[in-house]
């Protein structure tokens, strides 16, 4: 039976209304070393119950939480969330990018098939002795414009574990066209460029960019949005707008997901961010100002985050 798999277990997917496809409930991103600065979403459950509330609110029904091991996933953080707020939450596996690669995980000393192992477990077993299982593999990523060996390693782990499981993949390509190199792995190991999304996308707004990946078959994610760190993020937006009009005249809207990759806490509400509502506040109202239908709002909303988290 085609389903979603939550932190809470299997659910049917048209239970999934309104979902956001790339999020975290707590990240620390600081950790590494060379960082200097002391990046992080706190794991502060009163305080993201508040945030989350907020989202349920403003008809939030769903969220994939893309934290990885060393950034902090926690399979039994995310229940907690999951039954207190509410939402179904799906969790995301694999690694994240090379400098945050976990010591412990050995991927420069594991072949790619045993790392594929694992990530199969993760999604048939569950997380270690939690029993809590990863419903997508993400966010899967290349720390600059270009691969890595060992990142090379985890994109066709990653790549095989899908193919073997049917979880779509969700990728870290920031600010370059690296996701083009994402996609040529991915494809030389077979997977269905269907599953795939290349994450960031509107950190690289460019239109023959986002062209070649949907020529290709993948999704693109536009999950920066309401983002302010940089210059090019507080003043991209109407940029981005247009770009996604375009895509949509172009009949790409069943292969364009949005969100907010929340991942500091100066992003929350609490601290006068964004919070996780800044597509149903902001965002989403501004694309109707621009004439985009009730169709197409639900097709970026509801319809396509579904059809990635379905597993057939
Ligand atoms: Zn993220």
């Amino acid at each position: 039976m085609p389903h979603v798999m939550t932190v809470l277990g299997p659910v049917d997917p048209s239970v999934l209304g309104f979902t956001l496809p790339h999020e975290h409930t707590q990240i620390a991103l600081w950790q590494i070393p060379g960082r200097y600065d002391y990046w992080e979403l706190t794991r502060d459950e009163p305080v993201i119950l508040d945030e989350l509330r907020l989202f349920r609110e403003a008809g939030g029904t769903a969220l994939a939480d893309l934290t990885l091991p060393g950034v902090g996933r926690d399979p039994v953080w995310l229940a907690a969330i999951a039954r207190a707020s509410g939402l179904h939450v799906v969790m995301g596996g694999g690694w994240y990018r090379n400098p945050y690669y976990p010591p412990e995980a050995r991927i420069d000393r594991r072949m790619t098939d045993e790392l594929a192992e694992e990530l199969v477990a993760e999604a048939t077993v569950g997380v270690g002795e939690t029993g809590v299982r990863i419903g997508i593999l993400g966010e899967i990523g290349t720390d600059k414009p270009w691969v890595s060996p060992a990142e090379e390693r985890v994109f066709r782990a990653v790549a095989r574990a899908s193919r073997r499981t049917g979880l779509a993949i969700s990728t870290h390509a920031a600010q370059s066209p690296v996701g083009a190199l994402q996609m040529d792995i991915l494809e030389e190991e077979g997977v269905d460029p269907g599953r795939v999304v290349i994450g960031h996308s509107d950190s690289y707004p460019r239109l023959d960019h986002y062209l070649g990946l949907l020529r290709r078959g993948a999704s693109i994610e536009f999950d920066f949005l309401g983002m302010a760190f940089e210059p090019t993020e507080r003043h991209g937006e109407a940029r981005v707008v247009d770009l996604l009009l375009e895509l949509l005249a172009r009949g790409y809207g069943d292969r364009i997901l949005l969100s907010q990759d929340v991942c500091h806490n100066s992003q929350l509400r609490r601290y006068e961010g964004n919070g996780y509502t800044y597509l149903q506040t902001a965002f989403l109202p501004r694309l109707r100002e621009r004439g985009v239908s009730e169709a197409d709002v639900a097709r970026l909303t509801v319809e396509n985050p579904r059809r990635l988290l379905t597993i057939a």
